[in-house]
């Protein structure tokens, strides 16, 4: 239950911004609740303006992999302000932070920031579909890539419907450009091809996916989506914009040793500022303006506070990453994940999850989850129970039973302990 000032805080809101937030997924309409409102953050924690504390596994989303308020971060980012904002002329910044990417990712040579994740996968479609002279784009079932109108399509029945429009506002011809199959099945895709693999400019997807829960790719199933799509021309776009540098300092792409075309980042890169990033081979990025004739900008672009978030968080990524740190990460969700299988069984209710990196996901579902069909058969309704009993209980997941959880390099074993104490107390009241 949100406290009084955070209900007070969401009526005010809703005055003013449409349904009280300015993304929908704050609003809690997916657990049925009212949202409890920020004060501040600290490390793994984040505090409610009613004064409640949370272990806290949203991590805005993804972006917190240092946490909340760094001191290096917080400090990074004091002394870029106090030099200016914004210049909108060239930083060394912005070629310190870009030689970072370049060099953690080894399909990336060129890489250009904007300021969002959206805005990075709709300018890498926009040079896969350049680069190519084609116009159709494949998706897959369940995977976000933001909001631009191409990827608003929600598939049909069947194995390659033309896309209809998720949301009113999108035009038909522009859903029309866009397939949605379903994720893990090479023969869905490969239909596809079959019927109309010389029009598709780009297939794009989540490498692990992580908006319907955290869902990993069969053992292959990456491999072959790269080989297919080689054979026809077509650009793979690997959306990158979770797992970059979360499950490994190079990405998804490192993980499981496959090169895309493109590559979409956002989140981890500017550790909690606007940021988003699309790279990849040099003569596709090349293709941008003002190299090439693929026009995309931003006034903000490369904006000095994010910049120097983000360098001071890749820096300090690559000197953890010596030192183990993504394993580490990994083993701090495998150990809750881990709890919430055994829990699972204990109380006879069906669990299922996994972690990779500093990613994780918990299921209501016997599992295992290979697709958007599989985990749209999750209890919803127990995760919203298990949702709300860990917010009493002082831990926060996402807000939706479809997303991921999200683990720090400043989660600690205190903080396990906490979680996994909640999660024995809230299994206990689960099953009565
Ligand atoms: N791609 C993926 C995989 C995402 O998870 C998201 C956002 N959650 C986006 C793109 C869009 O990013 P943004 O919200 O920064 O526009």
């Amino acid at each position: 239950m949100a406290g009084p000032r955070s209900t007070a805080a969401f009526e005010r809101a809703k005055h003013v911004l449409p349904g009280g937030v300015n993304s929908p997924v704050r609003a809690f309409k997916s657990v049925h609740g009212t949202p409890f409102f920020a004060d501040k953050g600290e490390g793994p924690y984040l505090y409610d303006i009613d004064g409640n504390r949370y272990v806290d596994y949203l991590m805005s989303w993804g972006p917190l992999i240092w946490g909340h308020a760094h001191p290096q971060i917080v400090a990074a980012v004091q002394e870029a302000a106090s030099k200016g904002t914004s210049f909108g002329v060239p930083t060394e910044l912005e070629t310190e932070v870009a030689e970072k990417i370049v060099d953690f990712v080894p399909s990336i040579d060129v890489v250009r920031m904007v300021n969002s994740g959206t805005e990075a996968t709709m300018s890498a479609v926009r040079v896969a579909r350049a680069a190519t002279n084609r116009s159709y784009v494949v998706k897959f079932i369940g995977c976000y890539h933001g909001h631009a109108d191409h990827f608003l399509v929600k598939a049909g029945s069947g194995v390659a419907d033309l896309g209809l429009p998720d949301s009113p506002g999108v035009p038909k011809e522009t859903a029309e450009r866009t397939i949605a199959v379903p994720y893990n099945d090479i023969d869905a895709l490969r239909d596809v091809f079959l019927e109309r693999g010389e029009e598709i400019a780009a297939v794009i997807i989540e490498p692990v996916a992580g908006n319907m829960g955290c869902v990993l790719p069969r053992p292959g199933y990456l491999q072959a989506v790269r080989e297919l799509t080689r054979s026809y021309g077509t650009l793979l776009i690997f959306d990158e914009v979770i797992t970059g540098f979360r499950v490994g300092l190079g990405g998804a792409q490192a993980r499981f040793d496959i090169e895309p075309d493109l590559t979409t980042f956002g989140k981890v890169i500017g550790a909690g500022l606007p940021v988003g990033a699309y790279g990849g081979r040099r003569d596709l990025m090349e293709m941008v303006a003002p190299s090439g004739p693929v026009y995309q900008g931003g006034t903000l672009s490369g904006n000095p506070l994010a910049m120097s978030a983000g360098l001071v968080s890749l820096n300090m990524l690559e000197a953890a990453n010596r030192e183990g740190f993504y394993d580490k990460l990994q083993a701090y969700g495998q150990q809750v994940v881990d709890a919430f299988l055994e829990l699972g069984k204990q109380y006879g209710i069906p669990t299922y999850g996994h972690a990779i990196g500093g990613l994780y996901g918990l299921f209501f579902h016997e599992g295992p989850v290979y697709d958007f069909e599989d985990a749209m058969q999750s209890d919803g309704a127990t995760y919203e129970r298990f949702f709300h009993a860990m917010l009493e209980n002082g831990v926060t997941f996402a807000p939706s039973p479809l997303e991921s959880a999200f683990v720090s390099g400043v989660h600690t074993s205190r903080e396990l302990e906490i979680t996994l104490g909640a999660m024995k107390n809230v299994f206990a009241g689960l099953s009565s």
